[in-house]
């Protein structure tokens, strides 16, 4: 039996399947092929990984920082603005101690 009468069995470039000579380096290509798959896929999940992570660490970062719940002070008219979330806040002006505004 030749390559020549059994081309059908064989890759298109001439490589042969399993009862070939060319077994042996055909199986060691699929391993190579699915290694390196998986290796692709695990970089891409590394990098999808820490770009999810970063993604959200500076959206929060970002929300915190744009954010603010405003003060008006009672004593001296100033209106001044303090992190999300706080209650009480003391004047920058004159350090009158005042509670947020609700609307
Ligand atoms: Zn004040």
């Amino acid at each position: 039996m030749s390559d020549a009468a059994a081309p059908a069995r064989g890759f298109a470039d001439g490589r042969r399947l399993a009862n070939g000579s060319g077994d042996a380096s055909v199986a060691a290509m699929l391993e190579f092929s699915t290694a390196a798959v998986a290796y692709c896929v695990f970089v891409g999940a590394v990098f999808l990984g820490l770009w999810i992570y970063y993604d959200r660490r500076d959206h929060r970062r970002f929300e915190a920082e744009r954010r603010k719940t405003t003060f008006h002070c009672i004593r001296c008219d100033a209106i001044y603005p303090a992190a999300q979330g706080t209650q009480v806040c003391r004047c920058p002006k004159c350090g009158h101690e005042n509670v947020r505004l609700r609307f």
